[in-house]
């Protein structure tokens, strides 16, 4: 047996020894009250859903598979990304739910493996594996979104420590999360670029206060963040003072590439074909609606060419090409995919689409209806599908302005 088949043998066997039984999926269906529909974002304020999930982050995280390709060192499980990817396959096909999710692995964690100090990686990076820390994202103002280098949030030097004033909005989980990784204008006499900073600090400081937005979905991810004479100890910087772009577009990279990613891989089975069976019906053995029937088939084509397309970045990756602009294509592209699907489930659903509790809308116990708001806000969040298109026009296919 190779080497990875070996390794895919002896994940198998742990996955099926060490995932409690209520953190597999059900084969099909809702989300039942012992599988929890929010996974565990860890962190202070983390209230596990059951006993079950706390016991699956601490042994995935005792073996590093919370974040499987990050050094040992730091707390990662030191596997190269074939490895990586054989885990990822065999906790699907075990039906094991991520035992953790969250900012901290997707972005910070990433970014500070790349690009952070020896002390930052030692600091934060087994808190991130561990499920210890939760964070959010400072980077949006009201005046700075599709045009985020006109932040103006002030970072200003008084002896050791930044004191940091301005306004942070959209700032997702803002109210759950205990550290902000964000950016701050350091140097307002330069070009816009050149003058931000990253920089990270603890959500319990004094001066931050933060306010829920409520959506329509009913749901309230997002706040205000507002900060008022914050003191952050300078060591807090990641990256060099006044490189904070190049920091914020490497972590874009990375949130751009996740976003893609998710969408691609929630989708292991076909929802859209598991719902038309029961909510439009089948005839001769296959959906009954025409027009129905034509759209699965060609979201589930673009789905496929989305997969292919990301499969030859990942070979790209391996070949040690970081993340660059091409990951706008994924965001630009799964996002809107997503979009439509969402759009097309509801479809399916017909008037029980309509609503989401209550007599009436019991087919939509999948929250189909709540997803499909939801999915709106994808092609915005992490740079909207407009400033997509305009960095592969520019830095992809090289287009004049
Ligand atoms: C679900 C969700 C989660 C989010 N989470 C976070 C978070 O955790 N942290 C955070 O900092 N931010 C977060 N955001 C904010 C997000 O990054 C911004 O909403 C986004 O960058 C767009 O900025 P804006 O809302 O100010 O819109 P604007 O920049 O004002 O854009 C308005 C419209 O104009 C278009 N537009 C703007 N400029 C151009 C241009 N040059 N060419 C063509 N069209 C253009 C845009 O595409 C858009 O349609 C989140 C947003 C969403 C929806």
């Amino acid at each position: 047996m190779s080497d990875i088949e070996t390794f895919r043998e002896e994940a198998r066997a742990w996955l099926r020894e060490n995932c409690p039984p209520s953190m597999r999926r059900p084969e099909r269906g809702a989300p039942t009250p012992e599988v929890p529909f929010e996974p565990t974002w860890g962190g202070r304020k983390e209230t596990f859903p059951n006993p079950e999930a706390k016991l699956w982050l601490e042994r995935m995280a005792e073996r590093g598979w919370t974040a499987p390709t990050w050094p040992r060192e730091y707390g990662g499980g030191g596997l190269s990304k074939e490895q990586a990817k054989v885990l990822a396959q065999e906790m699907r096909s075990e039906r094991c739910v991520p035992p953790l999710v969250g900012f901290g692995l997707t972005m910070i964690g990433p970014l500070l493996v790349e690009h952070g100090n020896e002390e930052l990686k030692r600091r934060f990076l087994p808190e991130i594996c561990r499920g210890e820390i939760r964070w959010c994202q400072g980077y949006s103002e009201p005046g700075a979104g599709s045009d985020l280098a006109g932040l103006q949030a002030r970072a200003v030097v008084d002896g050791d420590q930044y004191v940091v004033n301005g306004q942070k909005v959209w700032t997702s989980y803002a109210d759950s999360s205990d550290w902000m990784f964000c950016l701050v204008r350091t140097d307002p006499d330069v070009s816009k670029h050149n003058g931000i900073t990253f920089l990270l600090f603890d959500m319990e400081s004094p001066g931050v206060s933060v306010q829920p937005i409520k959506l329509i979905s009913g749901n309230s991810p997002f706040c205000e963040t507002f900060l008022e004479d914050v003191r952050v100890p300078r060591d807090q910087v990641v990256g060099a003072v006044n490189d904070g772009w190049t920091m914020a577009k490497a972590l874009l990279g990375h949130e751009r590439t996740m976003i893609g990613e998710a969408f691609n891989e929630a989708e292991a089975r076909n929802e859209m074909v598991e719902l038309a069976r029961d909510y439009v019906g089948f005839e001769n053995g296959r959906v009954a609606d025409a027009v129905i029937r034509d759209d699965i088939a060609r979201l589930t084509m673009d789905k496929v060419a989305l997969e292919l397309t990301l499969k030859k970045a990942k070979e790209a990756a391996k070949a040690g090409h970081q993340p660059g602009p091409e990951s706008s294509i994924f965001k630009y592209f799964a996002t809107e995919l997503n979009k439509d699907r969402s759009a097309l489930l509801v479809g399916i659903l017909g008037p029980q689409g309509l609503g989401w509790e209550g007599e009436g809308f019991e087919a939509n116990e999948l929250d189909v209806t709540r997803r499909w708001l939801r999915s709106r806000g994808n092609s915005i969040e992490g740079g909207t599908s407009e400033i997509q298109l305009n960095i592969i026009a520019k830095r992809v296919l090289g287009l004049p302005d």
